[in-house]
């Protein structure tokens, strides 16, 4: 059966993703920060979890290592932070390094890690990103820190695409819809499952040629 890396896989969409490819009978590897919230996970099927925080870029690199050999058929860098918009005190500038550092910093290193196993696997590479970080499409401003973390996660992912033209993997970029979990907030018109079954059908119909697409949960073009 094929294997899936899934961050963040403790609530929200990471967690639907996990239900939904151990339901499919895939090997789920997910990465959680707390390990109370594995438990839950490993009901769901053949779930291997794995303590990772985003921020802890050591902690990054050797986990790399430790998944050194094993091929991985898909990679989805789902984990993610938000923040108000304001930008003044020097606790929101350093809050934005933190959005920065796990947005955009930490899912480009962990791709750079595991590609070696994403490549034995001719596989596929999936960053969640937001259709927020388009800067094309930011008519109505706010939430600095988040937009600006999803475009930096933008344009890292496409410089990674482009430096693995010849690779036999696919890479995307997923904005998942707004949904419905503690970062979307109850208003949401989507449950994470009918996002996360929509985007499972978009990451099917990737293929090896397709590499630095910016999608949203529909298989529509996004513009940068
Ligand atoms: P949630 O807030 O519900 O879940 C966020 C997940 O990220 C949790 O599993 C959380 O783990 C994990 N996480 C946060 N910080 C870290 C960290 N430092 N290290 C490891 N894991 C961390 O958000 P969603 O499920 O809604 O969001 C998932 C992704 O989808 C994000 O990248 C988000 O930007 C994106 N997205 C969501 C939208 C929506 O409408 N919901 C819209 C567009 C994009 P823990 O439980 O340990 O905090």
């Amino acid at each position: 059966m094929p294997t899936v890396l899934v961050t963040g896989g403790g609530r929200g969409i990471g967690l639907e993703f996990v239900r939904q490819y151990a339901a499919a009978g895939w090997n789920v590897v997910a990465t959680v920060r707390s390990a109370g919230d594995g438990d839950a996970l490993r009901a769901f099927g053949d779930v291997r979890v794995e303590i990772l925080d985003m921020r802890d870029f050591e902690a990054l690199e050797s986990f790399g290592e430790r998944l050194r050999g094993e091929p991985l058929d898909l990679l989805i860098a789902n984990a993610g932070i938000t923040s108000p918009g304001e930008m003044r005190t020097a606790e929101e500038a350093n809050r934005f390094l933190e959005v920065l550092a796990v947005n955009s910093v930490a899912p480009t290193v962990l791709a750079s890690v595991v590609a070696s196993n994403v490549n034995a696997a001719r596989g596929k590479m999936i960053a969640i990103t937001s259709q927020m970080g388009s800067i094309a499409d930011n008519g109505s401003g706010g939430w600095l820190a988040y937009r600006a973390s999803k475009a930096a996660l933008n344009a890292a992912w496409k410089t990674l695409a482009v430096d693995m033209a010849r690779e036999p993997i696919s890479i995307a970029m997923l904005h998942p819809g707004w949904v419905k979990t503690d970062m979307g907030g109850g208003g949401a018109p989507l449950a994470p499952a009918e996002s996360v079954t929509a985007m499972r059908r978009v990451i099917d119909g990737l293929g090896p040629g397709d590499k630095g697409l910016f999608l949203n949960h529909r298989g529509e073009t996004l513009p940068w």
